[in-house]
C-alpha cells in the first residue's frame, strides 16, 4: 500500500467509524446492519467539543509482522510484534501463530512480556492451553498504545503491498481468519465490540486487487460489501463510495475485560521495565512470549510522543469540513429497507 493511498484511506476510515456510531449500537449484527445511509448523523465538530488528544506509536516493517521463536541461552524466545496499525485487529491472530510454536505439550510456567492487546490475547491462548502465565510489563491498561487505538476491526497498514513474501501473506491470512472467528465468539456488552458499517470514500477508482478491493485477499471478511449509487449517500464531492461491515472493538472496555479473564483464570501480573534483553535471561520462566511492540496519523519517521498542536488544529478543521459538507439524500435502497428501524431515530445521537 503506498502512502497517498495509506493516507487516503485511513483518514476517511476513521471518520466513516466515527459515523457508523451515529446508529444505535447493535452487538449482535443483523445481516445486513439495519439503517439508511441516507441517515447518517453528521459529528458537529469543533475545537470546544474536543475532549483529549491521544498520541501513538503503529510501528511496523513493509515485510510485515514477526512471528518466530529464537534461542536466548536457555530461554526460549517466541516474537510476535510489528502489528502496525493492525494490532488490535490481528491481536488473537498472530498470538495463535506464536503459540503454536512452543515445542510439545510444556506443562511449565510462561512469561508473556506485554500487556496491551497483543500481550493479553497470548496469555489467555496459553491458559486455555492450561499453563500458568506471567505478564511482565512496564505499563497496564489504561496506560498502552493499544488503549488509545480506534478499535476498528481491519487488518490494514500492517504491511506494504509488493514488500510482503508469500510465507508471510499466509501468516497474515490464518492470524486474520482465526481473528476474525475469535472476536465474535466476544461480541457484546462485556468485551465492549459490535458490528458497525463502514464507508470508504475515494475522489478515484479503488484498486479492485487493494485490501478494499472486490478482489482483496481479505473480502470473505468485510460482508455485505457494495458500492453506493450517488443518490444513496450524503458525502458531497465524491464519486466512488463503498461500503462493508466490520466489528468495532472498544479497547478500554476490551483490554479491562480481557485482564480480568486473566487473572480469573490464575495469571499474575508482575509490573516491571525491561532496560537490557540480559535481563530476560533473569526470568523464572524458561519459554517468553514477546508482544512488547506498538501499533492515529500516519506519519512516517516520526517517533515523537507529543501533541503537534498545528496537526491537531488541521484535524479538527478537516474533520469540520468532512461533516459539514453533508449534503441531503433520500433514497433507500430495498436491501437497506427496515421497517422496524424509523430514519432519524438517532439524530441526536452524536458521538464526538
Ligand atoms: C492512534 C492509533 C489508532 C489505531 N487504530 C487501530 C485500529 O482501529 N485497529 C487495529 O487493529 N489497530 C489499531 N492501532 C494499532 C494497535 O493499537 C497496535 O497495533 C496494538 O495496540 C499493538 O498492541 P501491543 O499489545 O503489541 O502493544 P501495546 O498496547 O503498546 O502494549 C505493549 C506492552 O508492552 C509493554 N512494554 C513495552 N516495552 C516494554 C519494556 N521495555 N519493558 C516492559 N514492558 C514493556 C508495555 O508497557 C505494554 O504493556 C492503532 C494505533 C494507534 C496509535
Amino acid at each position: 500500500m503506498n502512502r497517498r493511498r495509506f493516507l487516503h484511506t485511513t483518514a476517511l476510515t476513521a471518520a466513516c467509524s466515527v459515523i457508523s456510531g451515529c446508529y444505535r449500537a447493535r452487538s449482535r449484527a443483523s445481516v445486513p446492519l439495519p439503517g439508511n445511509d441516507c441517515d447518517l448523523a453528521p459529528v458537529l465538530v469543533s475545537p470546544d467539543r474536543e475532549i483529549r488528544t491521544v498520541v501513538g506509536l503503529r510501528p511496523h516493517r513493509p515485510s510485515g509482522f514477526v512471528v518466530r521463536a529464537e534461542k536466548l541461552g536457555e530461554k526460549l524466545i517466541i516474537h510476535n510484534y510489528g502489528h502496525g496499525g493492525g494490532g488490535i485487529t490481528l491481536s488473537w491472530g498472530t498470538s495463535q501463530l506464536a503459540t503454536e510454536l512452543l515445542p510439545g505439550e510444556p506443562s511449565s510456567p510462561v512469561a508473556v512480556i506485554g500487556c496491551g492487546a497483543v500481550g493479553l490475547a497470548t496469555a489467555r491462548l496459553l491458559q486455555d492451553r492450561g499453563l500458568h502465565v506471567t505478564i511482565y510489563a512496564s505499563e497496564l491498561p489504561p496506560n498502552t498504545t493499544s488503549n488509545v487505538a480506534g478499535g476498528q476491526w481491519l487488518p490494514f497498514d500492517v504491511f506494504e503491498f509488493g514488500k510482503q513474501s508469500t510465507a508471510f501473506m499466509n501468516q497474515f491470512l490464518r492470524a486474520t481468519e482465526f481473528a476474525y472467528r475469535r472476536y465474535q465468539t466476544l461480541l457484546g456488552a462485556r468485551y465492549g465490540i459490535h458490528w458497525i458499517r463502514n464507508y470508504s470514500l475515494r475522489h478515484g477508482e479503488f484498486d479492485e486487487a487493494d485490501l478494499e478491493g472486490m478482489q482483496s485477499p481479505i473480502r470473505k471478511f468485510m460482508p455485505e460489501m457494495r458500492d453506493l449509487s450517488e443518490a444513496e449517500h450524503p458525502f458531497s464531492g465524491y464519486q466512488h463510495v463503498r461500503k462493508y461491515d466490520t466489528m468495532l472493538i472498544e479497547p478500554p472496555i476490551y483490554l479491562n475485560a480481557m485482564l480480568t479473564d486473566f487473572r480469573i483464570a490464575g495469571g499474575t501480573v508482575r509490573t516491571v521495565k525491561f532496560e537490557h534483553v540480559t535481563q530476560l535471561q533473569q526470568l523464572a520462566e524458561r519459554v517468553i512470549f514477546n508482544g512488547i511492540l506498538l501499533g492515529g496519523l500516519f506519519q512516517e519517521g516520526e517517533w515523537s510522543l507529543s501533541v503537534d498542536e498545528a496537526t491537531r488544529a488541521r484535524v479538527l478543521r478537516g474533520h469540520a469540513q468532512f461533516f459539514g459538507s453533508f449534503r441531503r439524500c433520500s433514497r433507500t435502497s430495498l436491501k437497506d429497507f427496515q421497517p422496524d428501524h424509523a430514519i432519524g431515530t438517532n439524530r441526536s445521537n452524536l458521538a464526538v
